[in-house]
């Protein structure tokens, strides 16, 4: 009996081990697999390491090393004006602060993926300027392979006119998705404040947006901190946090280190209907004024802003698309005035709602800021549909909350907090509890920001 037992465990055991001992070649077969193809994107990848400035202000010259030759197009922009230079796949791995100092006719320039599959060099001049030379040189001689250009000074004519011819053989792919993405309809009439008719079975959506992203840096801390990191490590874990606890779902604007169009991200909260949307920043304000200014505060949209703070902030936050060399097609209206007036009043009443929410919450978890419910004219902030917030989780030109926004224990903490502000916000818009502001009272709540 004994001994038939044991030959059955054996018998088993045998089997299971074959188990796991096949499933274990099996990973590792595919392990190599997946290796192969990483390596096989990496072969494909140019890697940028370094990059300098040449010359002085009557011919200066860029130069960029690259492990691999790759092609390029090269186009210029006005009013900033900027030299942009589109190319595949390259990786910028240059080192810390490259690109802040400039020399010559170049202020300064930045680099950094535009668009999935798509990395973009940004080069702010000084004036206007032709571009006498550009090329690639191929790896020689121990040399890395180098992209040139060589500028010299000219006068706004010309810049125009050479503007003009290259924007007309220039690719307008970029121009066309942001067009066509910006011409989303309204999806349905305005919400009834009252009584919903219709009863939603999903789960409501809230679009995380971190804001700026790939070429966009965005505010950059007094100890190195690049802003475009520090909130798209806050909204991963806000999204954590929210999905596990299961009551709302959640989409991002982004999850990588890629830069997205005020607009895109905008259309992005349309297209998938979402409830709530939140933009996630970190300020920073110039070092004479930035002496013990620190804490959080929230956003909301307003023609007028709430005070000149607010209308810095929101024209500095705005030049997200300026900075990363996008040309936006004049706006187009596509939606009756009319639906999106009544739309918007009712959506400004709730993002100012859901902004107090957010400051009562988040005033047990971090600093907040005096008066910090604000309110100006943010680009991102503009669906007329979609309930959209903007928080400010600290000031990264602050030593003491730029250590806080590294800290991992802190961002958990703040965005748990968040979480409850935004759970609270619709256990009671669906119960029909949420204050419906008078506009007298919007300006009220709004002028708490003064
Ligand atoms: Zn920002």
């Amino acid at each position: 009996m004994l001994r038939e037992m044991l030959r059955f465990v054996i018998r088993n055991l045998a089997r299971f081990a074959y188990t796991i001992i096949f499933s274990l070649a099996l990973t590792v077969v595919l392990a190599i697999a997946d290796d192969d193809r990483s390596r096989a994107v990496a072969a494909n990848q140019s890697v940028a390491k370094a990059a300098r400035i040449g010359g002085d202000i009557h011919r200066t010259r860029f130069v960029m090393d690259l492990s691999d030759k790759v092609p390029f197009r090269l186009f210029t922009l006005a009013d900033h004006y900027r030299v942009v230079v589109d190319m595949p796949n390259v990786r910028f791995k240059l080192p810390k602060g490259a690109g802040r100092k400039g020399r010559g006719l170049i202020k300064a320039y930045r680099f950094g993926l535009f668009a999935p599959g798509k990395s973009r060099i940004v080069i702010d001049v000084t004036r206007p300027v032709l571009i006498d030379k550009v090329f690639v040189l191929p790896a020689q001689n121990g040399q890395p392979s180098r992209l040139v250009i060589d500028l010299t000074p000219t006068n706004r004519q010309t810049f125009l006119a050479k503007l003009k011819e290259t924007r007309k053989s220039r690719s307008n792919m970029l121009q066309n998705k942001v067009t066509a993405k910006k011409t989303v309809q309204l999806k349905s009439a305005p919400r009834q404040s009252g009584k919903s008719v219709v009863k939603k079975t999903k789960l409501p959506l809230v679009v995380i947006d971190p804001g700026h992203g790939g070429i966009d840096a965005g505010a950059i801390g007094v100890g190195g901190t690049n802003e475009k990191d520090i909130v798209l490590r806050f909204s991963k874990l806000l999204k954590k946090e929210l999905g596990r606890r299961g009551h709302v779902r959640v989409k991002m604007s982004r999850s990588k280190d890629v830069f997205v169009p005020l607009p895109e991200r905008v259309s992005f909260a349309r297209t998938h209907a979402a409830d709530l949307f939140v933009s996630i920043h970190a300020d920073s304000i110039a070092k004479r004024r930035a002496k013990g200014v620190r804490g959080a505060s929230v956003y909301t949209l307003s023609e007028e802003a709430s005070d000149l703070e607010a209308a810095a902030l929101a024209e500095k936050e705005n030049r997200s698309d300026i900075i990363a060399g996008v040309e936006l097609p004049p706006p187009t209206s596509d939606v009756p005035q009319i639906l999106i007036d009544l739309a918007q009043r009712e959506t400004k009443n709730y993002s100012v709602v859901f902004a107090n929410m957010v400051v009562g919450e988040m005033r047990g978890s971090a600093l907040i800021k005096r008066d910090p419910i604000r309110s100006a004219n943010f680009r991102v902030l503009t669906a007329p549909d979609v309930p959209s917030v903007l928080v400010e989780l600290g000031y990264l030109s602050s030593r003491a909350d730029e250590k806080l926004l590294k800290s991992h224990k802190w961002r958990t903490k703040v965005a748990v907090s968040l979480v409850k502000a935004i759970e609270d916000y619709f256990a009671k818009r669906k119960l029909n509890r949420l204050p419906m502001l008078l506009d007298e009272n919007l300006g009220k709540l709004t002028a708490s920001g003064r």
